[in-house]
């Protein structure tokens, strides 16, 4: 049972023109109206309304803030409790003066991060994979990674676990009847219901593994190199997959080295390019470096995009690079189309048989629809557009998932090799253990503190 009333700044920190705190828990309401110059009474305003006035100090009167008080009572509010949000919109100081008075009130203290969501994950109103799926909606950085998570946080997930689940908990009640009451024609069902089961379960788990390679990427966006000579056209490259992109692109300064991350958007696909600060150096730096950063950049990429000049024959260089990346997602970018051509691109190909050539003309605007397709096909093979969203994108799902199917392919080996049925059992439990840790209902309460720490503040 939930005692004491937690307070925070939900808003992102620093100026803007609003700022939220949230007050959530028994004591929200009156805390709030403790502190509150309204013409109605906090404590008398109904579920789901706001109400107008002035945050004072109790003991002093001071006015402190101009606000806007909404109430939500438990349970329909983001954490089932009494929750009571306050919008106020003066600066930063002014919102950390409300935090304090409100936690100076009896009963309320400031929330640990993810502490909202936990509750409401707590109360019953969301599960563990749902709760996750908050942390990736305030991370993700395209359309189509909140859209996912936007899925996740909704249930679609949840429920393709639960209805496996309770294929398995039906599955184990059988097998309890079987355990009591052991007849001869009773066991042979079994032990087809059992590889039936277990079979259409692992079935399942396949096919939600198999979106987790595409889910990881659309998390976290897929890592994507430019290489190339210097002068062959890399940073105009970048420049125009920047303009071409819808998303907003974010320069994030590397702690250590100097490298510049940027993520952009292309046709719902997020890159994460990588070194973008080398890419744009490189027409002031000397040659050697631009080749060293390109082959540094290169082996930590799951995406190269490989820029050649048209107008130039193969360089020594170039060659090498072009061995180095056999076996590697690459896409050949053969720029400068615009001027005549110098490069073979039967070298070209006999190197890397497996990866597109995109002609293209960065200066013209030529080639970059083709880029874009070339991208597309390499990592969905057209089956991301229409596809439905329930991903699997968080690493300890895809865990917990593969030793679930495990425990059911150890389950049907155990039937057939005749092993008494309650070995069989075990293993069929485990599996419907495994699968309750993705939603919570069989995790440990320290794997849940891990999770919800690495929530922000507020949330
Ligand atoms: P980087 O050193 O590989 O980053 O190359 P830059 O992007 O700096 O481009 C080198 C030069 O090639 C610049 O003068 C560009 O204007 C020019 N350039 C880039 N793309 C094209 C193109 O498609 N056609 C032509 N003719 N010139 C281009």
């Amino acid at each position: 049972m939930i005692q004491d009333t937690i307070a925070a700044i939900s808003t992102a920190l620093g100026e803007g023109g609003i700022a939220v705190i949230r007050v959530s828990g028994p004591a929200a309401v009156e805390s709030v109206s403790n502190i509150l110059k309204s013409r109605t009474p906090l404590a008398d305003a109904p579920t789901h309304t706001v109400t107008y006035g002035h945050i004072a100090a109790p003991a002093s009167g001071e006015i402190i803030e101009e606000v806007l008080v909404t109430v939500m009572k438990g349970p329909r509010s983001f954490t089932a409790e009494d929750v009571v949000e306050i919008g106020a919109h003066g600066g930063l100081v002014a919102v950390r003066k409300v935090l304090e008075l409100v936690l100076e009130q009896p009963g309320v203290r400031v929330a640990e991060p993810g502490e909202f969501t936990k509750r409401a994950f707590l109360n019953g109103r969301i599960d563990l994979a749902q709760a996750e799926a908050v942390i990736d909606l305030i991370r993700s950085k395209s359309d189509r990674s909140y859209s996912v998570a936007l899925k996740q946080a909704e249930g679609t997930l949840s429920r393709k676990i639960k209805a496996l689940r309770h294929t398995l908990i039906e599955l184990l009640a059988h097998i309890e009847v079987n355990i009591d009451y052991p007849e001869h024609d009773v066991t042979e069902m079994t032990s087809s219901y059992i590889k039936d089961s277990c079979g259409f379960a692992m079935e399942e788990i396949r096919r939600l593994l198999k979106t987790a390679a595409e889910g990881k990427i659309l998390r976290e966006g897929i890592t994507t190199a430019i290489v190339g000579r210097p002068n062959v056209g890399k940073s105009s490259l970048l420049n125009a997959l920047v303009q071409e992109s819808k998303a907003i692109v974010t320069d994030i300064p590397g702690t250590t080295r100097d490298v510049i991350e940027e993520y952009i958007t292309l046709s719902g696909i997020p890159l994460r390019l990588l070194d973008t600060a080398g890419i744009r150096e490189t027409t002031d730096v000397v040659e050697r470096i631009g080749v060293e950063r390109s082959r540094s950049a290169a082996a930590d990429a799951d995406l190269l995009l490989l820029v050649l000049n048209h107008n130039e024959a193969l360089h020594d260089d170039e060659r090498e690079l072009l061995a180095k990346l056999t076996g590697r997602q690459v896409v050949v970018i053969v720029n400068k189309s615009d001027l005549p051509a110098q490069l073979k691109l039967d070298e070209v190909s006999a190197a890397l048989p497996e990866s597109r050539i995109v002609m293209m003309s960065v200066l013209q605007e030529e080639g970059l629809e083709a880029l874009e397709e070339a991208i597309r096909e390499l990592f969905f093979k057209g089956q991301l557009e229409s596809a439905d969203l329930t991903y699997v994108s968080n690493v300890r799902h895809i865990s917990l998932l593969n030793k679930a199917s495990q425990a059911l392919s150890e389950a049907v080996a155990a039937t057939e090799d005749g092993i008494p049925i309650d070995m069989v059992q075990l293993d069929v439990r485990s599996a419907w253990e495994l699968l309750g840790e993705i939603i919570g209902d069989t995790a440990g309460e320290s794997l849940i503190d891990q999770i919800f720490s690495q929530f922000c503040l507020g949330k």
